[in-house]
């Protein structure tokens, strides 16, 4: 997707004057670069897979085909983040004023359900294997075949790694993290299955392939629970909420309280509202220099985070707020019509 430059105009409009630059520079150049490393990813997958399933064919493994199975996961994963940078990277539109970096949550839950199935499937053909067991032949072909794919693998991770550090993109780092897991469990499949014909034990290879679908599993449970957390709109994460808290505290004094703080993340957008309270007697102008001030140490901590701060007088609490806590009875009779 080019970037338009009537799509620039429409980010800015949108956002805080502190955070326009920043993001628009940000999200053109870095998701340019995401979208290459996540390219070649999926390339290399593709031809990692296709190495595996090799080696499963030659040799009839189930651990080998769990392996294959993992991979395919992998570039499940890595299409989908591609699919995502391009989608949650359009600016904020009419229809979706506040962005769409929640396109994310989509993918991992729809991801989360495909390899459970995949899992469940590896599941039943090590089961049917370890009831009737069955000898796996061209053992040290398949062996060679399946470490030349994890070969690349490891290539492809620690490029994209280094790559990520340099970008700071946490897609990519996901990926690249994600394909040096499957470097371990290749290692760990090729091992076993190489003890099979030495040691004859024929269970050995079943076992293996149900111990990677466990773990193909724990990684669907992860990302099946990664999406309904961000619909649910789970706040920041701890450190995050802490390092807010520490900004706020550079303005708080007798005069200024916050209250009321909530966050939420979206993808990789973050959300916070909260209360400015302040003396009622202080000019417009003077609320108005503190609250930009505080949207301003905030943007400036967190690039992109998008800020809501409404402003209170000191003992004035906004009705939404307030309902049930007593004020409610205050009249709004000083607000000429
Ligand atoms: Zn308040």
């Amino acid at each position: 997707m080019p970037w338009h430059p009537l799509r620039r105009r429409r980010i800015r409009r949108y956002l805080p004057a502190a955070a326009r630059d920043t993001v628009t520079k940000s999200v053109h150049n870095g998701a340019m670069q995401a979208r290459t490393y996540l390219r070649v990813s999926l390339f290399a997958a593709l031809i990692v897979i296709a190495l595996k399933l090799l080696a499963w064919k030659v040799t009839g493994s189930v651990g080998f085909l769990s392996d294959a199975m993992e991979s395919i996961v992998n570039v499940a994963a890595a299409a989908f983040a591609l699919f995502i940078v391009r989608i949650a990277e359009a600016p904020p539109d009419a229809d979706h004023p506040y962005g769409h970096t929640k396109a994310e949550y989509f993918s991992s839950g729809l991801e989360g359900l495909l390899i459970g199935v995949a899992a469940v499937l590896i599941l039943i053909e090590a089961g049917q294997r370890l009831t009737h067991p069955e000898p796996i032949g061209a053992v040290p072909l398949g062996a060679a075949i399946s470490a030349l794919a994890t070969i690349i693998n490891l290539g492809v991770a620690l490029w994209m790694l280094r790559g990520a550090k340099r970008l700071r993109s946490i897609v990519i780092e996901a990926d690249a993290r994600h394909i040096m897991t499957d470097v371990w469990t290749s290692v760990g499949v090729i091992i076993g299955v190489l003890l099979v014909p030495v040691t004859g034990w024929l269970w050995l290879d079943p076992v293996i392939g149900i111990v990677v679908a466990l773990h193909i599993l724990r990684e669907a449970f992860s990302l099946v629970k990664r999406s309904v957390d961000g619909l649910m709109d789970k706040s920041m994460s701890d450190a995050d909420l802490a390092d807010l808290q520490a900004i706020l505290d550079r303005f708080r004094s007798s005069d200024m309280r916050f209250d009321h703080v909530r966050t939420r993340v979206a993808g990789t957008r973050r959300f916070v509202s909260m209360h400015l309270h302040m003396p009622g007697q202080w000019t417009l102008q003077r609320a108005a220099n503190c609250r930009y001030a505080v949207e301003k140490a905030l943007i400036d901590a967190h690039p992109g985070m998008s800020v809501t701060i409404e402003i209170l007088t000191a003992s004035q609490e906004s009705l939404q707020e307030e309902n049930g806590n007593g004020h409610v009875g205050q009249t709004a009779a000083d607000c000429p019509n």
